[in-house]
């Protein structure tokens, strides 16, 4: 198995890197944000209890995204790989997931770190408002409130994989397409290794 992180903070294209990078290298995509959103939508008590938080730019709780991961790693057991996309945001979630993944008797392989500036964060989240009816992505108070909750919580779980010597940090600035090639080039050698 080949097991991907797509790390970054809110608005820095994971979303978008993440339906290519699952086409090349048949992969299985594993977003807890469209996970959520999906269970939002559909009305379910787990979706209604992420609303709240979900609409604060707040996270959810570890055990509830780290239940619809292992339900979602169960559900696919002949999988080539998994891309994670959004998860983990925690230290405990990063730590919960290498539990899963010894357990199936694989690991994370790699974790692609995209940077993007501060600047340019804001105004695509302001950009993607426009399309994709997400409150959280709307308002102002919210984006500012997710981006703290990701310098706070979420940028540790960078310093844990650094740990393990796996991340690369991509330059996450410049057309889809040139990003995804940089990404590529960070992926490509470890296939062939
Ligand atoms: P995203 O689509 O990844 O930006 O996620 C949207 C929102 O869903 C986040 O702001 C959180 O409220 C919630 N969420 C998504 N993934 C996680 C996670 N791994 N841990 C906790 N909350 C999450």
């Amino acid at each position: 198995m080949f097991n991907l992180v797509l790390f970054g903070p809110p608005g820095s294209g994971k979303g978008t890197q993440s339906e290519k990078l699952i086409e090349k290298y048949g992969l299985i995509h594993l977003s807890t944000g469209d996970l959520l959103r999906k269970e939002m939508k559909a009305g379910t008590p787990l979706g209604n209890e992420a609303k709240s938080l979900i609409e604060k730019g707040q996270l959810v709780p570890d055990e509830v995204v780290v239940g619809m991961i292992s339900s979602a790693l169960d559900a696919n057991p002949d999988a080539k790989g998994f891309l994670f996309d959004g998860f983990p945001r925690t230290i405990a979630q990063a730590e919960a997931l290498d539990k899963l993944l010894t357990l199936k008797k694989t690991a994370i392989h790699a974790v692609l770190f995209l940077m993007v500036n501060e600047e340019e964060l804001i105004n695509r989240l302001v950009g993607r408002a426009k399309t994709s009816g997400r409150l959280d992505d709307a308002d102002p108070e919210i984006q500012r409130n997710r981006q703290a909750v990701y310098k706070n919580e979420t940028l540790p779980v960078a310093g844990y994989y650094q740990n393990q010597d796996k991340v690369s940090r991509v330059e996450g600035e410049g057309t889809i397409d040139e990003i995804f090639d940089r990404i590529c080039s960070n992926i490509d050698p470890l296939l062939e290794a």
